[in-house]
């Protein structure tokens, strides 16, 4: 009689273990993709892909270098 209780006290620790557990993950939240100036956009001359940050803004439109910006010119 004293294995059977040692028995439920057991298989009840794990269930209670196994709720715990599952209720302490947090959900993966989906994390942002777009982190401002890490964003990365195609030069409108050559097309080389480069970070908005360090693109050359002209006319709306983003170029890697000056001398795209001349070509475009
Ligand atoms: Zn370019």
């Amino acid at each position: 009689m004293k294995w059977i209780w040692i028995g439920i006290i057991i298989y009840a620790f794990i269930r209670l273990w196994r709720a715990t557990r599952m209720g302490a993950v947090p959900r993966q939240r989906p994390q942002p993709t777009k982190k401002l100036g890490n964003e990365m956009i195609a030069c409108k001359s050559c097309g080389t892909f480069i970070l908005r940050q360090s693109a050359l803004m002209r006319g709306g439109e983003p170029y890697c270098s000056e001398q795209c910006q001349k070509e475009k010119i």
